[in-house]
């Protein structure tokens, strides 16, 4: 169910009933040289179709632009917008949803980013609750990685389950910055591209579609859980 797809008498309809909306946030970002670079954009869609479904919950219009590492500004194609205005410009939207009935917004994002987080959520503290998809354990299923990183064994091996033709599996290449060294870079505080990086972090050549369907089952999980973990507390409220 997505909103740009119904009529305003239709989301009117909707709104009688339910005051909630998912809101799918994607990025123009490099992942490495085997990977789209609009892989965070496909994978959050493909979850809030399914979260939609599952919830009966309009999905808004994706958005598919963030706030990327700096670092990562030679990588061609790739592009990113500052904290400031990524939290000005969606806040911006919410307001006018709000304004109609809206009342919580529930904002998927397949992008790790601490900017990025820290502006969704700052952009209507209120009614905003922010989602990081990879965010859940991945104990038994990866073998080379604790957790997920970028374009990583965890990312691709989902991307090889849900969207095989898109991996450019022969231009794969692993490669592992320290995450002591990778920190100033995910702050900000370093803009220069780390030197000999393809663009993506980890394992990616670990990656396969089995792992994938796994790690896309638990994200499916986690995020439900979410979902109807703070539903149930906007009913609360009430
Ligand atoms: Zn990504």
């Amino acid at each position: 169910m997505r909103l740009d797809e119904l009529t305003w008498k239709e989301v009117g309809e909707y709104l009688r009933s339910n005051r909630q909306m998912i809101v799918p946030i994607g990025t123009c970002e490099q992942h490495g040289p085997h990977l789209p670079l609009n892989t965070d954009t496909l994978v959050v869609d493909k979850l809030a179709e399914y979260l939609s479904e599952e919830a009966g919950m309009l999905v808004g219009p994706t958005l598919n632009y963030g706030v990327n590492l700096p670092c990562d500004r030679g990588y061609a194609g790739t592009c990113s917008t500052t904290k400031e205005l990524l939290k000005g410009f969606f806040g911006s939207l919410l307001k006018w949803w709000k304004e109609q009935g809206f009342r919580r917004f529930f904002v998927l994002s397949a992008h790790g980013d601490p900017h990025h987080i820290e502006a969704l959520e700052a952009s209507d503290p209120e009614t905003v609750v922010v989602l990081e998809l990879y965010d859940f354990d991945m104990t038994g299923v990866l073998e080379k990685q604790h957790g997920a990183k970028h374009a990583c064994e965890a990312e691709t091996s989902v991307m090889m389950y849900l969207f095989r033709e898109k991996v450019r599996s022969a231009e794969i290449q692993d490669f592992e910055t320290p995450f002591e060294d990778f920190k100033p870079y995910l702050i900000h505080e370093k803009i220069e591209a780390i030197e000999g990086a393809p663009g993506n972090q980890g394992y990616p050549s670990w990656a396969d579609a089995e792992k994938g369907k796994i790690l896309f089952s638990r994200m499916k999980k986690h995020a439900l859980e979410w979902l109807l973990r703070n539903t149930e507390k906007e009913r609360s409220k009430k």
